[in-house]
């Protein structure tokens, strides 16, 4: 991993400023409107290689730390954008990075690097098990040199605008299992090349986020798209959970100083009763403590984000740093609407927009009810509730 100093994190800072400049409140707002995908973004991510930051330098990559990733998903929610169009590559990227095989490695990362393939859909969830994996019922079978694939899946997002797709598929029946944690497998499954029938269907979200069903019928993927060993997917996909738990953090944390922002400067500018409504401690405390909060969350990210690159363990810090910044996005959302009074519901403030966008944090990819647990429970030793 490149080390990065002071310097290198500004300068990376400045620069995802500068591209992300070039895509302006009226492209997203449009993008928004119209449920269009922000193609023409994410190409100018990809061109500029920040997509590529956590793939390794001898696959084409950056070869940054999760540092300079949360810096890279946080200047972007921090613009009028949202990392939500492109991040999978970048939360993904551990599983394909520890656990899979050189062959695969080399096959696909510098493609991924150059933006000839896109890996931006990872499917777990399923109709009967969101927040409880280990009960999730898609079959992948072995059938001579393929496994075959029968099951659904429900809110994959991206999964039309992506090539590849991270699918977890139980390779052994539940009440087979001795230990319920075994027995599910992690795919990368080129999705431009299989056997059988996928159907996608795009689902009506509350904001624009390409998030679909999808419905494996005999699906054959080749033997070689395992990524490890079978049965141990579940592990894989705990391995990533700590970088994935930053990375949300960081686009929350970018949200909430946008909101920050434009809640205070509007604050400074509207007149009502003579004055700006900002000199109000009404409008002006809950944008005051909402930045405090966020702030707060910033910390709490970097010491993950520090403590993650260093190799360290980083459960708790990366489980509070979601939970902190999520709650902490969705207050500033709240402090910029109230402030914006009935604007703040019209679509050309874009405030309604990154309002209805920043509320999934709390929410996905993990709930943060489930993160309170992993706190009570792993960090505090409390009783189990699951
Ligand atoms: C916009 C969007 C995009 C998404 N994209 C993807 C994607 O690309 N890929 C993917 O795989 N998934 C995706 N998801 C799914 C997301 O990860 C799940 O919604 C999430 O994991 C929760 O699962 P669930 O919705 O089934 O909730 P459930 O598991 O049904 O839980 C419902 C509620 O009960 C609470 N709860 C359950 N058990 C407990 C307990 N023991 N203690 C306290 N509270 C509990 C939960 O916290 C939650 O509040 C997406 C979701 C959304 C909304």
């Amino acid at each position: 991993m490149v080390r990065a100093s002071e310097e290198d994190r500004e300068a990376i800072r400045e620069s995802v400023r500068k591209i992300c400049a070039e895509f302006p409140d009226s492209y997203w707002r449009e993008v928004d409107k119209t449920f269009a995908y922000p193609q023409a973004f994410v190409d100018a991510l990809t061109k500029s290689g920040y997509l590529a930051a956590l793939i390794p330098e001898e696959y084409g990559g950056a070869g940054l730390g999760i540092m300079e990733a949360a810096i890279i998903l946080e200047e972007i929610n921090r613009s009028p954008g949202n990392g939500l169009a492109c991040h999978a590559q970048m939360y993904t990227m551990g599983t394909l990075l520890r656990h899979g095989s050189e062959a695969q490695k080399r096959r696909y990362l510098p493609k991924i690097a150059t933006g000839e393939l896109r890996l931006q859909a990872f499917a777990v969830t399923e109709p009967d098990a969101g927040s409880e994996t280990t009960r999730l019922q898609t079959r992948a079978v072995r059938s001579g040199d393929k496994y075959v694939i029968n099951g659904q899946k429900i809110f994959i997002s991206r999964a039309k605008q992506s090539d590849l797709m991270l699918l977890l598929a139980r390779t052994t029946p539940y009440d087979a299992l001795k230990n319920k944690t075994e027995g599910l497998s992690v795919f990368l499954i080129d999705m431009r090349s299989i056997g059988g029938r996928l159907d996608i269907k795009p689902l009506e979200m509350m904001f624009n986020h390409h998030t679909n069903i999808l419905f494996f019928e005999d699906v054959e993927i080749p033997v070689d798209s395992l990524i490890g060993e079978e049965g141990k997917g579940f592990r894989y996909i705990i391995d990533g959970w700590n970088a994935e738990r930053i990375l949300v953090a960081s686009e929350a944390i970018g949200d909430g100083r946008w909101f920050v922002d434009r809640a205070a400067k509007y604050a400074s500018e509207r007149v009502v009763f003579g004055k700006p409504i900002g000199a109000n401690q009404g409008v002006q405390f809950p944008i005051a403590r909402s930045y405090a909060h966020v702030e707060a969350a910033g910390l709490m990210r970097d010491t993950a984000a520090a403590k993650f690159d260093r190799g360290e363990k980083c459960g708790a810090e990366a489980n509070m740093a979601k939970l902190l910044a999520s709650e902490a996005a969705w207050e500033a959302a709240n402090a910029c609407l109230d402030a914006h009074g009935g604007y703040g519901f019209a679509r050309e403030y874009d405030v309604e927009r990154k309002f209805r966008e920043t509320r999934l944090y709390s929410t996905a990819p993990i709930n943060n009810n489930l993160v309170l647990a992993f706190l009570g429970q792993n960090v505090l030793g409390m009783p189990k509730s699951y």
